[in-house]
């Protein structure tokens, strides 16, 4: 029979010496040993603990806390079973959080009974924090990802409720008070608040937020403009050149703040922005680079639908005079003959005199310029909102008057008339040896259907009248 091993002094400097939290109970539950690392860990010293029970009331200041797990260690106990890998969360003598993965052991004499316990403890907050991490970073990812394929083939009507709707999600995700879309207003003066979501009881600020001199945040849009990204995780060390932040942050109740500038074209024209509010909070660098994926899909739709919408003006508006073109006259004369069940616009031809001869003497360019003049005329005598004012060809131009009668249009007319007479641009190969236009004007007011071809007809030719009876004048009929 082998003899029996009797602990020694080098078994002592082992469990002593060893890299995990070792300690024993006895019969009682009062510590019996209590290890270097378990002193280094838990921060309570052995002669605070051992002879004692209390250090697990320390270690578990929280009762409900402190009875789970005391449950749990029984009932792994019962079943006759070791504790292995069982994860607490301890409070050390610091108050620092750690966690701790436990194989714990109860040992019997030949009799079986009791001798004591012993636990083994291994400090594991670092990987747990790691797990975490990489968990919300997963989650993350898959949010951008969710957030990706929303903004993919928006409509420019959809744009709006995408954004808030991404808005949302981030800012639940990161547990802040806000999550916001700020522009800049073109000339780089100003800037808007133009979308925003708030956490239940957090101060919206849209409504404030409008038109903001972009010099009143200086350092920011600055920092911004140069396409950085301004992570604040403490607006209280906030650099002396943010005075001026710093006080409205603090104001606004702003503890930590992230704003991603929104980039197209190598050119930032605003920021996503997330706020903090009352307790600080830090974005993590992968959080910050999953981010800047968000704000380039918000910019990159934002650009999108900008250029959908230059594209779609341009279609409607004549290049040289920025007057309605062709096509929108059309389309507006259509839906006025169309979209009422009575009729009543007055319509006016409008067409140079002798414009061929004053091309020829001055050159097409010159020739442009006078369009250009006569084409503001237009623009500031139908002046109501929904009036139109269209370059209809070369050197001709039409204006709708909806809800105008002949006699208010033919004032219309003459006015035109005199003013470009009064432009006094000169035209020697005109009998009033300057600029002048002849109008045809024509109104309509009455039920049924009228063709919008017939209109311009008419007023085709009363403009040749106009003509014929010497130009510079105006020819009107009730059609
Ligand atoms: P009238 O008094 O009978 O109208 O004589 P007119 O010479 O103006 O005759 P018409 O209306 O037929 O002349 C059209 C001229 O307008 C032809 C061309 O020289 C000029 N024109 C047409 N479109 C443009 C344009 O886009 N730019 C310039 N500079 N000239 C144009
Ligand atoms: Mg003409
Ligand atoms: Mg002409």
């Amino acid at each position: 029979m082998a003899e029996q091993q009797r602990p020694t002094h080098f078994h002592s400097l082992i469990i002593e010496h060893a890299p995990v939290w070792v300690n024993t109970l006895d019969t009682e539950g009062r510590i019996t040993l209590w290890n270097r690392t378990a002193e280094r860990i838990s921060g309570y010293s052995r002669e605070e603990v051992v002879g004692h029970k209390g250090v697990w009331d320390w270690l578990y200041p929280d009762a409900d806390y402190r009875a789970a797990l005391m449950v749990e260690v029984q009932a792994i106990i019962q079943e006759g079973r070791s504790v292995a890998g069982l994860e607490s969360v301890i409070r050390t003598r610091s108050g620092e959080k750690r966690t701790l993965s436990w194989h714990s052991q109860q040992f019997f004499d030949i009799d079986g009974a009791l001798l004591g316990a012993s636990a083994i403890g291994e400090d594991i907050t670092q990987r747990k924090q790691l797990e975490v991490r990489a968990e919300q970073q997963y989650q993350l990812q898959a949010l951008v990802s969710a957030i990706s394929a929303q903004f993919a083939d928006l409509e420019a009507n959809e744009v709006d409720s995408a954004v808030a709707d991404a808005l949302h999600r981030l800012g639940e995700f990161f547990r802040v008070g806000r999550a916001y879309v700020v522009r800049f207003r073109p000339d780089l003066q100003a800037m808007d608040l133009v979308n925003e979501w708030c956490a239940p009881g957090v101060t919206p600020f849209l409504d404030d937020m409008q038109d903001i001199p972009m010099e009143a945040h200086g350092w920011v849009t600055r920092q911004i403009r140069k396409r950085r990204t301004v992570h604040v995780p403490d607006v209280n060390s906030l650099p002396e050149v943010a005075a001026v932040e710093q006080a409205e942050f603090r104001r606004q109740g702003i503890e930590s703040l992230l704003l991603i500038p929104l980039i197209s074209d190598q050119n930032a024209f605003g920021f996503l922005g997330f706020d903090s509010v009352a307790q600080r909070r830090e974005w993590s660098p992968e959080q910050i680079a999953a981010l800047q994926v968000v704000a380039d899909i918000i910019a990159g739709t934002f650009a999108r639908k900008q250029a959908e919408l230059e594209l779609a003006r341009q279609a409607r508006v004549d290049g040289l005079t920025g007057l309605a073109n062709r096509r929108e006259l059309d389309a507006v004369l259509e839906r006025e003959c169309r979209s009422r069940r009575e009729v009543r616009l007055a319509l006016l031809m409008i067409d140079i005199d002798h414009f061929k001869p004053y091309n020829d003497r001055f050159g097409h360019q010159r020739g442009d310029e006078c369009l250009r003049r006569v084409a503001e005329v237009l623009r500031s005598a139908a002046h109501r909102p929904t009036d139109l004012v269209a370059r209809y060809g070369g050197e001709e131009f039409v204006c709708i008057l909806p809800d105008t009668s002949l006699d208010g249009a033919v004032a219309v007319a003459e006015g035109v008339r005199a003013e470009v007479e009064a432009l006094k641009l000169a035209h020697p190969d005109n009998e009033f040896y300057t600029v002048t236009v002849s109008l045809g004007v024509c109104a309509i007011a009455g039920m049924g259907e009228v063709e919008p071809l017939e209109i311009l007809e008419r007023a085709d030719q009363l403009l040749y009248r106009a003509k014929r009876e010497g130009r510079n004048r105006v020819c009107a009929e009730r059609v």
